[in-house]
This record gives structure tokens, C-alpha cells and sequence, in this order.
């Protein structure tokens, strides 16, 4: 066997320094015909491409005499020489393509063109079919060498990585047009940050709600993008964060009263490495408005319902104390009004820890107060309720030696009673008892509420302080409640810079602690 004479291997390099400059694969095809067709000295070259959807090859141009007019044809694998190609991945040398009888002559029947000869060759790239390309007639009408095979082979192995190539490159454009055209349109504000948390890119609907001009903001921090905001948690801490997702509320300093809402959501690369963050950007000011307009509703009723309500929670008891003038009719009814103005009175309690629980600001009056005498009239409220649960509530002495620390006395005073009250009412046994213990650590007291009660379920600890969270009944014996107690509780203790947090074994007990800055 010859190998590749010198002038081969110029018209290869030619034809190679060709196909790797475009990567437009209409164009590339072009080329590879019109190549294909001078490295063997043919009068005509054609390309098919296989679907591999219907396992058909398909010729996506034709050049030389049969034209653009072959297009529209579709052979199955197998069939005609092309077809035999593809089926067996071999090249073929056809002298005399009438004497063939795998020979179709479906290319010449819709063109011009009268096929002689054929020179055909797979196309492979890694070790993938991706068509045939063939060389029809040679033009010295002398009939095509394993010399003239030898260097189609060898052009039609680099035609098939350039077309491979071409096909990967469309295919990343594409989708990439795809993903912009997505982002662009969103009608959701979005954003991608670095893991710098440098703006990487933004559309347009984000420039809107951040009153910024999208080109400008490419490049800069979030930081400067949200400057005339301020954002709960703050935005350092959020890109700092650990977890994959979070949620930051921007509140416009300035002008009309605008909210926006934000999704930060980490995009990792496959390897593990960070790619920075996908910002979504929604305005939730209309649902802010009602929140507020809701909450200060609810707030404004259940205060204005109290004052009545202590007047008749207040009489009806004094009325009863004077049986010897009421007939028994009369005793009946107000046993019955004063029992229901309790039961509506502790509604309404519910109703302002509801509306306490769910607002924006807590205002504390903050003093320095020891813990001790608190709990001491926390208990001394409580003492018919604890006395008619046989509940016996222990202080330890530690409370007394824990010192001064800037509360709100009323609303710690509602957080003792809330600890002590669950520690009693969720313990279904006949006796109940309740020890509160003091600690001074790390800058902070820390006051521990500990009962002798069935526990709670390490999977539920987490869960119990949302609010309207309540343990199912069955678990606890369910007493009525509206899951807002411990709500309260961290609400009240986080306004103070505090912590909550409980620990519990089922069957032995529960321990909550609450902690308070010094
Ligand atoms: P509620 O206001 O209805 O009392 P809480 O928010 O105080 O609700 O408590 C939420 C849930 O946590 C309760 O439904 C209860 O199941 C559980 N829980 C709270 N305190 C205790 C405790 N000391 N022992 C056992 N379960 C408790």
C-alpha cells in the first residue's frame, strides 16, 4: 500500500486549515463539500447526516452538479451505498455504480446530476456515526484509487471532529441563548452574584425594583445595589451564610413605603466549588401593607375587648358572693356569665399574644431587675391554678444568686408564667412538679424550667417554638392551646438579645431554658 505523497499531505493541511475556521456548522458543511470534492479531484461531493431520532441519513447540502435540489431526500441506514456505509461504518469504492446492486440512484432521480462513480466514507467522530460523506464521478473519468480512498479517509476523519465540534458549539450556544432569553424575561426580578457577591448578571425587571440601570450595577457589589434599602438579616451575613438557601426583606429607607423580598438561592459546580448565588427579587409590598393593616386591626380589637371583659370578669365573681339576694335563676346565670367571661377573656389573651407574636417591633421598657421576685409573683398568679393541678413548683437557689439584668419585667413576667403553665398542663400526670434553676455564664443569666412531664420528641424540639406548632394530641394529651405559647416566649426573649432552647427525653421530663444579655 502507497502512503500519502507530499502533495497529500498539503491538500490535508489545506483542507484542515479550512474546516477549524468557522465554527457555523451551515457553513462548515459547505466547506467540507466543497473540499471533499477538490482532495480527490471529483466533480461532485455530498453529505449525509444521520438522525439518530429515525436512524436515517439525511443530506443537508449538496454541491457541484446535483445542486441544492437532493435535499429533501432521507435514506433508512442499509439502504443504498451511502445507507451500506452507515450500516456497516466502512468506506466504499464504487467504479461503476449501475453494476452495484446496492446502488439506489434516488440522489440522481430529483437532480440533474448522472452518478458514475462513488467514493464513499463514514464519518465518525468519537467513535460516534455522524454521517457519510461521499465523492461522486472523478473528473479525469479514470476510476478512484485506494490512493484517492487512502486521503478521503483521512479528510473525512477530520471533517467529522469539525462538524462534531461545530454541532457542540450551536448545541452550548443554544442553550445558552435559551437560559439569557429565560433570565431576561423572568418577570421576577433576578440576580447572579459572584462568590464575591459581585452583580454578575441582571435583568431587567431586577434593574426596576432596585431603580438601578442594569448595565451600570454588572461588576458592582450587592451591597451597592441594595443601598437604599435595609435588609433584615442583614446581606453580609446572608452571603456568609451556610445553608444553600435563605431569605432577606429589603425595606426602602426613603420615598413610598416599598418592600421587596429575596431569594438567595447557591449555585455549586459540580466539583463542589461555590459559583456564587441566584438572587430572585419579588415586590411584596401590597402583602406587607395588609400584614400590617391585619395585625394592627387585630391588636387594636383585642385591647379595646379587654377593658369590658375585666369589668365583667370582675362582677360577675363580686355578684356571687351575695347568694343570699339572687333566686337561683339568677346564681345559675352568672355562674354561667362569669364562667364564659373567663373562657373569653383567656380568647382575647390569645388574641394579644397573636398580634405580639406577629409584630414588626417589640417596644421593650428595658431596667434592671433581678429574676427572683418575678418569679415570685408569677407564682403567686398562678398558685390556685398550680394548687388545683396538684403541681408543686420548686425555685432553686440559684435564682436568687443570679444578678440584675435589663428586662422588660412584665414580658419576662409572661415568659415564666407561659414555661411554668406548659410545664403543668402538658403533663398528664396526677401529680406535677416543676423545678426553676438559675445560671451565670458567658455575659448572659440562664434560666432553666424543668418538669417531670412525658417529654418531647427529639424530632419535634425543633419545631415547637413556630407558632400554631403543637405536638398532635395523642402525644401529649392535647389541652387546649394555640401552639403561640413558646411562639411568645422566643419572641420575647430574642427582642432581649436572649436565646430559647429546650432539651428533653421522652418519659423523663422537659428542660426549657431561656438566656438574657447582662
Ligand atoms: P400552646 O400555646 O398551645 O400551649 P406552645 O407553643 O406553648 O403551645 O407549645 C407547643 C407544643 O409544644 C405544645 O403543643 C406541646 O405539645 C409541646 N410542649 C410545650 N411545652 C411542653 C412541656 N413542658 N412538656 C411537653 N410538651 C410541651
Amino acid at each position: 500500500m502507497n502512503s500519502l505523497s507530499t502533495d497529500d499531505f498539503e491538500l490535508l493541511l489545506r483542507a484542515s486549515r479550512i474546516l477549524s475556521s468557522t465554527l457555523n456548522l451551515e457553513e462548515l458543511l459547505r466547506f467540507v463539500m466543497e473540499t471533499a470534492a477538490q482532495v480527490v479531484k471529483a466533480e461532485a461531493a455530498s453529505i449525509l447526516l444521520l438522525d439518530e431520532a429515525t436512524d436515517e441519513l439525511y443530506f443537508d447540502v449538496a454541491l457541484g452538479a446535483a445542486g441544492g435540489r437532493v435535499k429533501p431526500i432521507r435514506l433508512k441506514v442499509g439502504e443504498g451505498l451511502a445507507g451500506w456505509v452507515a450500516e456497516h461504518r466502512e468506506p466504499l469504492v464504487v467504479n461503476n455504480v449501475k453494476d452495484d446492486p446496492r446502488w439506489s440512484g434516488r440522489g440522481d432521480a430529483t437532480s440533474d446530476f448522472t452518478t458514475r462513480q462513488i467514493l464513499a466514507v463514514p464519518l465518525i467522530a468519537k467513535g460516534r456515526l455522524i454521517g457519510v460523506v461521499e465523492a461522486l464521478n472523478h473528473k479525469d473519468g479514470t476510476p478512484f484509487s485506494s490512493g484517492d480512498l487512502r486521503i478521503f479517509e483521512a479528510f473525512a476523519s477530520q471533517a467529522a471532529v469539525a462538524i462534531e465540534n461545530a454541532r457542540l458549539f450551536a448545541e452550548v450556544m443554544g442553550e445558552k441563548e435559551k437560559l439569557a432569553t429565560v433570565f431576561a424575561e423572568m418577570s421576577d426580578g433576578a440576580v447572579l452574584l459572584d462568590p464575591e457577591g459581585k452583580v454578575r448578571l441582571i435583568n431587567h425587571a431586577a434593574g426596576v425594583l432596585f431603580g438601578a440601570e442594569p448595565s451600570r450595577i454588572l461588576g458592582r457589589l450587592l451591597s451597592e445595589l441594595a443601598q437604599g434599602f435595609m435588609s433584615v438579616p442583614p446581606l453580609s451575613m446572608t452571603l456568609g451564610r451556610r445553608e444553600a438557601s435563605a431569605t432577606v426583606e429589603l425595606k426602602r429607607l426613603e420615598g413610598k413605603v416599598f418592600y421587596l423580598s429575596c431569594a438567595f438561592n447557591r449555585l455549586t459546580a459540580s466539583d463542589g466549588r461555590p459559583l456564587g448565588d441566584l438572587l430572585v427579587v419579588r415586590d411584596v409590598t401590597e402583602v406587607r401593607k395588609e400584614e400590617l393593616l391585619k395585625r394592627n386591626f387585630l391588636s387594636l380589637i383585642s385591647h379595646k375587648l379587654k377593658t369590658p371583659l375585666v369589668t365583667i370578669a370582675g362582677y360577675a365573681p363580686l355578684l356571687l358572693e351575695e347568694p343570699s339576694t339572687l333566686n337561683d335563676f339568677q346564681v345559675k346565670a352568672l355562674q354561667t356569665i362569669k364562667a364564659q367571661g373567663m373562657y373569653l377573656s383567656s380568647l382575647v389573651d390569645k388574641l394579644i399574644s397573636f398580634s405580639l407574636v406577629e409584630s414588626e417591633t417589640l417596644d421593650l421598657s428595658k431596667h434592671p431587675f433581678p429574676l427572683k421576685p418575678h418569679l415570685e409573683e408569677v407564682l403567686l398568679l398562678m398558685k390556685s391554678y398550680l394548687e388545683g393541678n396538684n403541681a408543686r413548683v420548686e425555685t432553686d437557689k440559684s435564682v436568687e444568686r443570679l444578678p440584675p439584668v435589663p428586662m422588660d419585667s412584665d414580658r419576662i413576667r409572661e415568659v415564666l408564667r407561659n414555661l411554668i403553665e406548659n410545664a403543668v398542663k402538658f403533663n398528664p400526670a396526677d401529680s406535677r412538679r416543676v423545678w426553676v434553676e438559675g445560671e451565670t455564664r458567658d455575659g448572659s443569666i440562664r434560666v432553666t424550667v424543668r418538669d417531670d412531664g412525658p417529654g418531647i420528641p427529639p424530632e419535634e424540639q425543633g419545631r415547637i417554638f413556630q407558632k400554631f406548632y403543637q405536638i398532635e394530641d395523642s402525644f401529649t394529651g392535647q389541652v387546649e392551646g394555640a401552639g403561640l405559647g413558646l411562639a411568645l416566649v422566643r419572641r420575647i426573649v430574642e427582642a432581649h438579645g436572649g436565646t430559647t432552647g429546650v432539651s428533653s427525653e421522652i418519659g423523663k421530663g422537659s428542660s426549657f431554658f431561656f438566656t438574657l444579655p447582662l
